[in-house]
Parts: structure tokens; C-alpha cells; sequence
């Protein structure tokens, strides 16, 4: 019987990258995949990639930091790899931050922490205040696409609608995954299933869903905004192609993937209010997506 060194149980983007990373380095990888590669939480997300000090808990910050600096060569990795894109961007984040938390000093305004008056950098936004962060922004969707591409062509096997229900061990030791199919060998198994990585025998890990609602706008033209806007009510995230994502909820709803028409209204109108040119705007999309929740929240 077929025999890997690394069965990778889940094909979100952490699946997937350990996959590539793995692979690259000579190993024989298997990805055991429930659903479709990168149709989960990978595929609902905004994409943008936070490395700000204020929203990263302090012990997740190193690590935020550096994933950040990581990422550009991450991403010509995966399109070369793939011959896909990612839409890998680095105009910036506006952070308008909540009104309770600007205490602006006497001789010190806010406005110096910008690199261009806000009227200029985007002329349609309306706000008072706001930072400039040096983040960038993927297209999750692309991301993920280009990933499943990518460690296809690398040599990385796949398993796809086949659902990991344990680990197998024999005298302490891993020897791969029982599957609702069949089963498969391997001396060590990582767990990557996202929301759902407790569900597997015998790990029982503390992780849960928090569930986030989005929807997705056409601007009325490509370059309406150029940078991602976060505020207190909602966050803005421009795509290359003219999409303009608007998120997120954070619940605690178990694994209900539902989008309520309220809640998706009410994230509408905090872009309007952020944009009042997205009047007009087409909503394309509304979705919701289930994140991997820990109870520390640290990975
Ligand atoms: C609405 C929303 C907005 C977000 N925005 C951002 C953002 O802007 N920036 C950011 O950094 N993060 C964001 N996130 C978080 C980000 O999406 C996740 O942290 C990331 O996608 C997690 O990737 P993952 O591979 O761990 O999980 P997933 O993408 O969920 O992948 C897990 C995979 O495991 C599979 N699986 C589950 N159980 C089994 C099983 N038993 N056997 C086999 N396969 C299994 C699933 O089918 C799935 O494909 C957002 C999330 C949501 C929901």
C-alpha cells in the first residue's frame, strides 16, 4: 500500500502552504481534503494582512510581523508556481480608529500620520481621522486557487471529498488517517482543518468556529478606493478588478454558515456611510465563512 511522509488533513491555505513548504523541501505529501481545496474559511475571508500592533494580540505580534514581511515573496512563489495571480496589493490601510481612542496632544495632529492629506488619498471616503498602515491586501480566493495549483504542479498528492474521521495510532506511534473512504499511511499527520480540526479522533483540540458575514460591492469604477478602510462599523477591502469586499461580523454561532439579511444590510450601510458613492453600487455577493477560533486566540 501507498505510503507518504506527511498526510496534511485539511486544504485551507494553512493546509496548503505547509504542503508546498513541505514538498519543496523533498517530502511526499498527501492532503486529505473534506470538501474542495480552499472552500472554507480561506474562501470567505477578506484577505487583508494585519500586522498592526493595536488589533494583534501582543504574542501573536512577532509572528504577525514577520508573516507580513513574508508574504510578497510568498505570493511571486505561489503565481510562479501556479501561472496564476493572486492579487497580492500594497496600497495601504486607512485605520479610522473609534472616536473613545483619539486623544490628539497639543502641537501633535493625527493628520501627520498620513503621507498625503486624507481628501487626497481618497477622495471619496468620508472621515475625519484616520492612519495610514503599510499592510498590504490577497485576494483569499485567488490565493487559494494559485496554492491548489501550485503544489499540484510541485507533486503534492490530493484527496479531495474525502473526510478525515482519526488518526490511527499503533503503540504510540502515528501511522496515518482513517477516512469515510478508505484509509492512507503516513509516520506523522498534521491537523490543518481549520474550524473543524476537534472533529477528529483522537486529537479532541479546543478549537471552534467563530463565524464572520460578508458582502461584495462593484465599485462604480476600479479605482473608487485604492487602499483597504477599517473602521469601528465595517471594513473596506478594494480588489484589482473593481470588487469592493465589506465585512465582518465576529460570532459565536456555532457552525451556521447562514447570512442574515439584517446583518448584511448593516454592514451595507456602514460602507455607505464610509462611501456615499457605493449608492449606487451593484452588491454582487453576500456570504458567510466559519474562522478557526482557539481559546486563547493564539494559533
Ligand atoms: C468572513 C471572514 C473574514 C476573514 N478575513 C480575514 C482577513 O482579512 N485576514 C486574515 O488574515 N484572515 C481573515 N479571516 C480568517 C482566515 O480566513 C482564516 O484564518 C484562514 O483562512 C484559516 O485557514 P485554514 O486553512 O486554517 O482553514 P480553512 O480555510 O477553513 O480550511 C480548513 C479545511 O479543512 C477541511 N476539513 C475540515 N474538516 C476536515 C476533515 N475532517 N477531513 C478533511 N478535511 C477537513 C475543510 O473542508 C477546509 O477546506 C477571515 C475569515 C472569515 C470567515
Amino acid at each position: 500500500m501507498k505510503s507518504w511522509d506527511i498526510i496534511i488533513v485539511g486544504g485551507g491555505i494553512i493546509g496548503l502552504s505547509l504542503a508546498i513548504a513541505l514538498r519543496r523541501r523533498g517530502a511526499r505529501v498527501l492532503v486529505v481534503e473534506r470538501g474542495e481545496p480552499g472552500r472554507e474559511a480561506s474562501y470567505a475571508a477578506g484577505g487583508m494582512l494585519v500586522d498592526c500592533s493595536l488589533e494583534t494580540p501582543p504574542a501573536l505580534q512577532p509572528l504577525a510581523v514577520a508573516s507580513a514581511r513574508m508574504y510578497p515573496e510568498f505570493a511571486h512563489e505561489i503565481e510562479v508556481e501556479s501561472g496564476a495571480k493572486v492579487d497580492l496589493r500594497d496600497q495601504g490601510t486607512l485605520f479610522i480608529p473609534p472616536a473613545e481612542h483619539v486623544h490628539e496632544r497639543p502641537g501633535f495632529t493625527m493628520a501627520e500620520l498620513l503621507p498625503a492629506p486624507l481628501s487626497e488619498l481618497e477622495p471619496e471616503l468620508r472621515a475625519e481621522r484616520a492612519f495610514y498602515l503599510k499592510e498590504r491586501s490577497v485576494d483569499p480566493r485567488a490565493l487559494s486557487s494559485a496554492a491548489t495549483k501550485a503544489a499540484k504542479n510541485l507533486g503534492v498528492d490530493f484527496s479531495s471529498g474525502d473526510s478525515v474521521s482519526a488518526v490511527n495510532l499503533s503503540e504510540g506511534q502515528v501511522t496515518g488517517v482513517t477516512t469515510i473512504k478508505t484509509s492512507f499511511l503516513a509516520p506523522k499527520v498534521v491537523i490543518c482543518a481549520g474550524a473543524w480540526s476537534g472533529q477528529i479522533a483522537p486529537c479532541a483540540f479546543p478549537t471552534r468556529p467563530v463565524k464572520g458575514q460578508m458582502l461584495c460591492l462593484a465599485m462604480p469604477s476600479r479605482t473608487l478606493l485604492k487602499h483597504v478602510i477599517r473602521s469601528p462599523k465595517a471594513y473596506l477591502i478594494p480588489r484589482s478588478d473593481g470588487r469592493l469586499l465589506v465585512g465582518a461580523t465576529v460570532e459565536e454561532a456555532g457552525f451556521d454558515k447562514r447570512t442574515e439579511p439584517d446583518t448584511i444590510q448593516r454592514l451595507h450601510r456602514a460602507a455607505l456611510e464610509l462611501v456615499p458613492k457605493l449608492r449606487d453600487a451593484r452588491m454582487l455577493e453576500a456570504w458567510a465563512g466559519l474562522r478557526p477560533g482557539t481559546p486563547d486566540g493564539l494559533p
